[in-house]
């Protein structure tokens, strides 16, 4: 049976956020172990928003690849709730680092393990929510 991520021992992902309308939530960082937690979603930093951020692409992109680093933005979509009653689109922006670690050994990836990923996305079709901190 083959993991997700055959070699890539660690993968750390950093958020910082940026928020147009005030002082932005606290930087996060979490740090994945494949192929248990092959998962890269995380919620909005706001707990009154039901946003999240997606980074299952660019995570792939990123172990697939030799360069294991990708950096870029992403914008929440969820909706904020804000003084109890107003909706509004949230808007806030994560600017994500995403590192992936490598067992040392001579070794390189011998295939893309895109697909083993997709399948594994693919299985978690419950209504199970994935926490991505760890510990
Ligand atoms: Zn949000």
């Amino acid at each position: 049976m083959r993991n997700a991520f055959p070699v890539v021992s660690r993968i750390v992902v950093e958020l910082t956020f940026e928020d147009p309308e005030s002082a932005a939530p606290a930087a996060q960082s979490h740090a994945l172990y494949p192929p248990a937690r092959a998962f890269f979603e995380f919620p909005c930093p706001y707990a009154n928003c039901d946003g999240k951020f997606d980074l299952g692409t660019v995570a792939k992109r990123a172990i697939s690849h030799s360069s294991s680093h990708a950096t870029g933005t992403a914008e929440c979509s969820g909706v904020r709730t804000r003084d109890g009653v107003t909706q509004r689109a949230c808007g806030i922006r994560a600017v994500y680092t995403i590192t992936a670690e490598y067992d040392a050994g001579p070794e390189a990836p011998a295939e893309p393990t895109a697909a083993g990923y997709l399948r594994r996305g693919a299985g978690t079709a419950s209504g199970t929510r994935v926490k991505s901190t760890m510990k």
